[in-house]
């Protein structure tokens, strides 16, 4: 933290970790951030705040930065330091001599859900416009996919239904794959004080998370399932209601598609699916799914609270849809207290997917082969749209060992550590021809790059983020960019030098197009969130201030549309040979891999990821507290000290990826979504042995 003093002036804008988007006023001493205070008028805070936005701003003038453009010929050959203008032309000319030998298809752009809305518009522009295809897509493919699919599918928006605030409305508070005291803390605390107010709680996680034993609080009920069986459970649950006449009739009756509903009951009530039955597969005794069910389903407002261990599953999406029956089984849409609420990992996932990062929607979601929508926007974009979808990021992984995909541009995103199975990612970054990294630090993506283009932080740089609950909020700048540009600008002077002319003096104007083409933001601009302070989209003519409770009068699929959800097992499971099941997740200092909170104090909280294990599975390798263990999947093989610990099940071992040197991703394995290809990073079977220190 850098010596306070008295700060001259301050600003506000918003923390760029989680998807809980707190407003801050960055204080300030001539052009130096002194201190993140949280800003009372945060309408997603209300004037609270975690460690990592209190504390960990310092990243951003640290010694690492990149401060100038860099080129090379060879990923062998140095660094040579160059002018943007000479970067931008030398990135330029490979992009296009690409394309010129291997074809339009054959390159491709990646954005990041931690850059603004208005640089991930941009860069989703740039590929469909200037590069002519649509092999975009954005690092929510690795987290929050399914919750696309799977709520769009069934509530016909793919977005949490709530504001944070309704949590205070709820009787029972259901958290599933979530640990939001650590990854969502500012929420996580809102949610405990809803608790200590008498609120139920259910956890339904392999890992005995905080959040169970909320001090002043009647201990919540904890279904502790194996990994790999979330769809299994939530069939159990809504068994149990549907066959204890638990439902809400009305509700079903008056605003869901009946069809669906009566092919899904008739699923859901099979034996199969009953507690009983799938005892064996989950782990979880039948009665406490029995009381689970009940609980959830006679609660006035009953709410439900979802994070990454919903989604990076192999039925992923699936467990979205199975989340969304329960919602509309039990009437729990289109109130406060209630809904489906996706906790988003990063600040802007939400508004990355928003804003068209996907190979096969523009932005709002609206799907390429619609000719009417790409007809509206090639109206303003003067260029014809491809209408085929194209390539998501592991694809583009494919491709590029295939040989039939050369060229990427990754802004914001470290893929070599943070997707999965990293033997795979590296194979594929050293096979193409040219690879520009836009980025702050020289992250592990940057080893295998042709051309790095200097990033700007959150303090440098005007926009929008989205959070969690549809909050569109201002981001504003504080300080000048390091290196001169803002994000936005360098994807429009990228698309200028390739002879595609964007032309923008402040992202209020990117907005304004957004806006024109983006049902759900027709009345979203910068004037009106000066005015209201935020904004939680759809903000249109129906609702020009924003929409804070979602599906309160119909759907945009008109009825709700239940979806059968049947339990497949994943292919990845114990075995002799790999007889553990590994599992992730975050703590609450650290943030992802790590890049910008190792570089800041809260590093000091936090030396190095750790594997937990069970006390029998400890015992049982003669395995103390702090002992190297060397874990192997079958992929890949890293090394970590142990943490021997209650809080997990026997046979589960967890670990967090905060630093490059825990391999975390060197074990977990391709298998992926069925529907979105979200990597299935929560289930992983290891073998776990004692070895000596690394
Ligand atoms: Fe930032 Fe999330 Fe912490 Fe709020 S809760 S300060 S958004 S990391």
């Amino acid at each position: 933290v850098i010596d306070a003093g008295q700060p001259e002036h301050s600003i506000v804008t918003t923390c760029a970790y989680c998807g809980v988007g707190c407003s801050f006023k960055a204080e300030m001493k001539g052009d130096q951030v002194v201190r993140m205070v949280p800003y009372k008028g945060g309408e997603a805070n209300h004037g609270h705040s975690c460690v990592k936005g209190r504390f960990a701003f310092g990243y951003a003038t640290h010694e690492d930065r990149i401060r100038e453009p860099m080129i090379r010929d060879s990923i062998n050959d140095p660094w040579k330091v160059v002018s943007w203008d000479e970067a931008l032309a030398f990135a330029a000319k490979k992009l296009k001599d690409t394309q010129a030998q291997y074809g339009r298809e054959s390159i491709g752009g990646i954005t990041s859900s931690r850059c603004t809305n208005e640089e991930t518009y941009l860069v989703q522009k740039l590929v469909r416009a200037a590069f002519g295809n649509n092999n975009t897509d954005t690092c929510a493919r690795v987290c929050h996919s399914p919750t696309g699919y799977g709520l769009k599918t069934t509530l016909g928006e793919s977005a949490g239904t709530q504001t944070f605030d309704s949590v205070m409305k709820a009787d029972t508070i259901m958290v599933i794959g979530a640990n939001p005291t650590d990854a969502h803390p500012v929420f996580g605390s809102l949610m405990r004080k809803r608790l200590r107010q008498g609120a139920k709680l259910i956890v339904i996680d392999p890992r005995r998370i905080d959040l169970v034993h909320t001090p002043n609080a009647e201990e919540g009920l904890h279904l502790p399932l194996r990994p790999g069986t979330n769809v299994a459970i939530v069939n159990a649950l809504a068994h149990v209601i549907v066959t204890e006449g638990l439902e809400d009739q009305a509700f079903i009756n008056s605003r869901c598609d009946t069809e669906a509903y009566n092919t899904w009951r008739t699923f859901i009530a099979e034996e199969r699916n009953s507690p009983e039955a799938m005892e064996a597969v989950t782990g979880v005794p039948a009665s406490k799914v029995r009381e689970a069910a009940r609980l959830y389903a006679k609660a006035g407002n009953g709410a439900i609270y979802y994070g990454l261990g919903v989604t990076e599953h192999s039925q992923g999406s699936t467990m979205v849809m199975g989340i969304a029956n329960l919602a509309l089984a039990t009437g729990n849409i289109g109130k406060e207290g209630g809904g489906v609420n996706p906790l988003r990992g990063q600040n802007n996932v939400q508004g990355s997917c928003d804003m068209g990062s996907f190979p096969h929607e523009l932005p709002g979601y609206q799907h390429v082969n619609d000719q009417a929508v790409r007809e509206r926007f090639e109206a303003v974009w003067g260029v014809p749209i491809d209408n085929e979808p194209g390539l998501r990021i592991p694809n583009m992984f494919d491709a590029a060992i295939a040989g039939s995909f050369k060229a990427l541009y990754v802004q914001g995103e470290d893929i070599a550590q943070s997707d999965p199975n990293t033997q795979h990612v590296e194979a594929a970054l050293k096979a193409l021809d040219c690879l520009i990294v836009q980025d702050i630090f020289l992250n592990e993506t940057a080893k295998f790059a042709h051309v790095l283009l200097p990033g700007s932080t959150f303090l440098e740089k005007n926009g929008t983020f989205t959070n969690a609950e549809r909050r569109i909020n201002r981001v504003r700048k504080v300080m000048e960019p390091v290196a001169g540009m803002e994000d936005w600008e360098v994807t429009m002077a990228l698309s200028n030098a390739l002879g595609y002319p964007m032309h923008y003096n402040h992202p209020s104007e990117i907005m304004d197009e957004i806006a024109s083409l983006t049902p759900t933001f027709t009345g979203v601009n910068y004037d009106k969130l000066e005015q209201l302070g935020s904004i939680q989209w759809p903000c249109n003519d129906e609702y020009p201030d924003g929409t804070p409770t979602m599906h309160t009068v119909d759907f945009p699929i008109g009825k709700g549309r239940f979806a059968v959800t049947e339990y497949l097992a994943t292919e990845e499971r114990a075995s002799r040979r790999f007889p553990l099941l590994l599992t992730t997740g975050r703590i609450l200092s650290q943030y992802n891999v790590g890049a910008q909170t190792r570089r800041t104090s809260n590093s000091d909280w936090h030396e190095e990821d750790v594997l937990e294990l069970h006390p029998s599975d400890a015992e049982l390798r003669g395995v103390k507290d702090g002992d190297w263990l060397g874990i192997s999947s079958r992929v890949g093989h890293t090394v970590l000290r142990a943490k021997v610990s209650t809080r997990m099940l026997p046979g589960v071992v967890y670990t967090t990826f905060h630093h490059p040197s825990s391999g975390a991703n060197v074990v977990t394995t391709d298998n992926s979504d069925w529907a979105t290809n979200c990597p299935e990073y929560k289930v992983t079977a290891v073998q776990v042995e004692k070895v000596s220190q690394p």
